[in-house]
């Protein structure tokens, strides 16, 4: 049985255009996901990938539990998402981290509904803050920390209460494209550690490449499932990361691949742009 299932997965919101708004009976919705089927199994990194306005986010939303969906359902371990939930740990573009609270103190308050004792809340953070390469960091304030090292310390929150399944919504979009690197090898490197079910999105082609063994390409308005395509980049045991592997003859092919995807779809998507401003 696969972990998370999407099954015929639909969402619409009201539209708020005045023309429809007069008339009650003319209310018109808009579709942001329609009938989207995707399978993930336990332990698979899977990259969804599309551009901006899809849907992403909303489908991200949906399997976080923050959301429901209009029809169709999303069933994890077999059981329908009926709300958020400590199986699932979520982490987003920006670091929704409390200013007010240092780093271990930061990753503590992700240990306070698990019901640990306050000692273990404090030797599971620091043993997460290790995780992400922050040791000596425990007791600086987010603003004390840069962008990379806050969403580290997002990500080890997200983490120490051992969740499943990680969801991450652009997760490093707002940083550096070093930093962006540094941090796509220690999510595949904790993803190895940890044995996770993650889901990442982004707009970003090489960054889906060089994460995914699944990529989930979606097209626009309304978002749907245009293929998924699996990414084998060889066996990465062997130790080539970063640039052996983003310059290898197979990332090419499979940048190549979802960029043709893609590319199809912004140019639809601006199609029907045109088609509404001229209506
Ligand atoms: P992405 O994350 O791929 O950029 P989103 O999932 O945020 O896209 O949004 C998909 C579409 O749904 C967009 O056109 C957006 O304007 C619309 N949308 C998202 N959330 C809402 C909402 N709460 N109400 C109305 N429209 C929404
Ligand atoms: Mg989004």
């Amino acid at each position: 049985m696969a972990k998370i299932v999407f099954d015929s997965v639909t969402k619409t919101f009201p539209t708020k255009d005045r023309k429809n708004r007069r008339n009650r009976s003319n209310r018109q919705e808009f579709t942001a996901l329609d009938g989207i089927d995707l399978e993930i199994e336990a332990g698979e990194f899977v990259v969804v990938v599309g551009p901006s306005g899809c849907g992403k986010s909303t489908l991200l939303d949906l399997l976080g539990g923050l959301t429901r969906p209009t029809s169709g359902r999303i069933l994890l371990d077999g059981e329908p998402v009926t709300g958020p939930g400590l199986d699932r740990g979520i982490v987003f573009q920006q670091y929704a981290l409390l200013p007010w609270r240092t780093a271990l103190g930061n990753i503590e308050f992700g240990l306070e509904a698990t019901g640990a004792t306050r000692r273990q809340r404090t030797e599971r953070a620091r043993e997460f803050l290790d995780l992400v390469g922050l040791t000596g960091f425990e007791d600086r304030h987010p603003h004390e920390l840069s962008g990379g090292m806050r969403q580290r310390v997002a990500i080890a929150r997200s983490l120490a209460y051992d969740p499943d399944v990680l969801l991450m919504d652009e997760p490093f979009a707002a940083l550096d494209a070093q930093t962006r690197e540094s941090l796509q090898d220690e999510l595949r490197r904790i993803w190895q550690r940890t044995g996770k079910t993650i889901v990442f999105i982004t707009h970003g082609i090489e960054e889906a490449v060089y994460l995914g063994q699944k990529v989930a390409v979606i097209t626009s308005r309304p978002g749907r499932v245009k293929e998924v395509v699996r990414v084998d980049l060889g066996d990465r045991a062997t130790g080539a990361t970063g640039e052996d592997l983003r310059s290898s003859t197979e990332f090419a092919r499979h940048r190549h691949e979802i960029w043709t995807l893609l590319h199809d779809e912004v140019a639809r998507a601006r199609q029907l742009e045109k088609e509404e401003v001229a209506v």
